[in-house]
């Protein structure tokens, strides 16, 4: 009897003893399975924050190889802007801010690039109006070349219908054509902003005819002052003319006895430096017979006589 109660008592022992085991074995599996869940949960996230990083490198990485790219290619086109050492450093830090930097000064550069201002210093811009004229444009024509100087023509369509010739070997010889209207009559050229723009715009048709050169270059008769009023400018503007005044004006149509040489040379010596030189003179004879003491003039004292071009931002008076 005694040994059955003991051999009972010993088996509730066991029971009791094997259910808390498995209690504690559930138990066990049980926060294991929660810390493995979680553990490899937050592995999934770190996993997902590199791949997300890596991407984001990648994407950046390839941003700033066609950036690169870019500037490379803009780079050749324009050697003067290239700086191996400073291109380096750019791609090395990954500086957008420099990148961006860069191309808003590339833009600048371009705007200016549109529309440059004439040169200052040793450079003159030699201009004729009136003309063509059948006795004084092969003589001024022999001149320029003669000092390897280019120049500007502002034409009247009837003059040159009188010379076409004159006005195909102005091109051909890489001088500036230009339109100084047809009449050159204030009562009919400013009656209205129509009637100018019609003017001149007979006028750039006839030399495209005759050269294949849309010229945009005018100018006004009298100059922009008084006759082109806002009026005037907003009409001109429409059709894209570039209107060239002048800031030393010889008076060459009234100093015929060569005084307009001495003029020119004074205004010259006034504003060296201070603007950019456009000469007014005009396609006659008594300028042609005096002319080659203003072209020696120049030449010497180290000027180079250019011809104006359409990317030049014009002299207007105000
Ligand atoms: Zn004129």
């Amino acid at each position: 009897m005694e040994k059955l109660q003991t051999s009972r008592k010993r088996r509730k022992k066991l029971n009791k003893m094997g259910k808390l085991t498995i209690g504690l074995l559930i138990a066990l599996t049980m926060i294991s399975t929660l810390f493995l869940t979680e553990h490899f949960a937050s592995k999934n996230v770190d996993a997902e924050k590199k791949e997300a990083q890596v991407q984001q490198t990648v994407k950046q990485t390839s941003k700033s190889a066609k950036k690169t790219e870019k500037d490379n290619v803009e780079a050749a086109i324009q050697p003067k802007s290239v700086d191996p050492k400073k291109e380096e450093t750019k791609v090395d830090t990954g500086k957008t801010e420099e990148v961006t930097k860069k191309k808003e000064a590339e833009e600048t550069n371009k705007s200016q690039k549109a529309k440059t201002p004439p040169a200052k210093g040793k450079v003159v811009y030699l201009t004729f109006d009136d003309g063509p004229s059948t006795t004084a444009s092969r003589k001024i024509l022999n001149l320029l070349d003669k000092y390897d100087a280019k120049a500007t023509f502002f034409m009247l369509e009837p003059n040159m219908r009188k010379n076409k010739d004159i006005v195909i070997e102005m091109a051909e010889k890489g001088h500036t054509l230009g339109v100084h209207g047809v009449t050159h009559e204030v009562s009919k050229i400013y009656q209205s902003p129509k009637s100018f723009v019609g003017e001149m715009n007979q006028a750039i048709s006839y030399i495209e005819d005759v050269t294949g050169i849309r010229t945009h270059l005018v100018r006004a008769p009298y100059g922009s002052r008084p006759y082109v009023t806002s009026a005037f400018k907003q009409a001109a503007d429409k059709e894209e003319f570039i209107l060239w005044d002048w800031n030393i004006d010889t008076v060459d149509w009234k100093q015929t006895g060569g005084g307009f040489v001495d003029a020119a040379i004074r205004q010259t010596m006034q504003l060296d430096g201070k603007e950019p030189l456009v000469v007014l003179m005009h396609e006659k004879d008594t300028t042609a017979a005096h002319l080659e003491r203003l072209l020696k003039y120049y030449k010497d004292n180290g000027y180079d006589m250019r011809a104006l071009n359409e990317s030049m931002q014009p002299i207007q008076f105000k």
